[in-house]
């Protein structure tokens, strides 16, 4: 059976249209996602993987009654007003997508990957203990997707080495022992020692209005903002509702994500958005099934997603997602 043909959640039956499995960054697999939903009586629900579309979720889910979409979480660029480019995080949805999708997914992970190898040889150049292959050896036992490692993972893996302590004294006067504080100090542009910073590394991630083609010209999909409270959270809800909304939906966005860790000055802004601009509102738990993330203020177990969202909205909600969808 097609998930199509499934029915839409009722009134107290839960949807969630974000959250990450293996296949990117997340802890558990397709089927372990699915049996997940089963047991948190989700009814709909939609893989947003970090740049990459995933094909298995949607055909187990099928199988074990459970309405879905394709869908995918893009990294992507969008001008914010004022001469202003902001890296932020789309979520996708349709029921099939182009494969235009693909090849610009891919370069997003080709990107990601070559530029970590450059920051790992730049961090050896001053002495740290790293290499590349080892880097990624480290990583590659744990099923985790290469092409999401981050600053934090260099920075863990770097803390971790018995020299860095060392190596950190002898450039920034600190014997740096916590990820953050090494990031902070050598992994940033604006870092006082920004020794593991490319130069002049070409942007790697696509702009906003090339993803709303493919995903809402061609595919005839749904591509929303996601978690804006907490992407804007430094520019706040007012600079949010007064310009860079206006900005976004002009890439030819068409929806908005209402994250469950929204406050009620977020979720009102987002409401109001959502409404101005006609747009179509989607949600989820942003669960990443691992036991560090869930609960940690910006994650949430399958299934749980906005107090606003009863079960009569998520039930109008989803239908309403589902009608735009050509
Ligand atoms: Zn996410």
């Amino acid at each position: 059976m097609r998930s199509e043909n499934l029915p839409i959640p009722g009134r107290t039956e839960k949807a969630d249209l974000h959250f990450h499995t293996t296949l990117s960054d997340g802890g558990a697999t397709s089927a372990e996602a699915v049996e997940e939903c089963v047991r948190n009586g989700v009814a709909f629900a939609v893989a947003t993987e970090h740049d990459v579309v995933n094909r298995e979720f949607p055909a187990l889910a099928t199988k074990a009654g459970i309405r879905t979409l394709e869908g995918v979480e893009v990294s992507a660029r969008a001008p914010v007003g004022d001469g202003k480019v902001k890296h932020l995080h789309l979520t996708a949805y349709a029921h099939l997508f182009v494969p235009q999708i693909d090849p610009v997914l891919t370069e997003t992970r080709i990107g990601r990957v070559t530029k970590m190898r450059l920051q790992c040889e730049d961090l050896a150049r001053v002495g740290f203990d790293i290499d590349h292959a080892r880097f990624l050896a480290h990583f590659e036992n744990g099923g985790f997707d290469l092409a999401n490692l981050t600053n934090f993972h260099l920075a863990e893996y770097l803390v971790s080495r018995p020299t860095t302590a060392k190596i950190a004294k002898s450039i920034a006067g600190v014997a740096v022992t916590k990820p953050h504080d090494f990031i902070g100090l050598f992994l940033k542009r604006e870092s006082p020692f920004p020794v593991g910073v490319p130069k002049n590394f070409p942007e790697y991630e696509p702009e906003a209005v090339k993803i709303a083609r493919i995903v809402v010209g061609g595919s005839h999909g749904v591509l929303s903002v996601a978690h804006p409270n907490f992407t804007f959270a430094k520019e706040g809800t007012e600079a949010f509702e007064n310009g860079i909304a206006e900005n976004l939906v002009e890439t030819g966005i068409n929806g908005i994500e209402l994250n469950p860790h929204a406050t009620p000055e977020w979720t009102e802004t987002v409401l109001r958005v959502k409404k101005r601009f006609g747009l179509v509102l989607t949600f989820g738990s942003d669960c990443h099934f691992l036991k560090n993330k869930t609960g940690d203020g910006r994650h949430s177990a399958v299934g749980e997603t906005h107090a606003y969202l009863t079960g009569e909205k998520i039930r109008e909600k989803t239908a309403r997602l589902l009608a735009a969808l050509g």
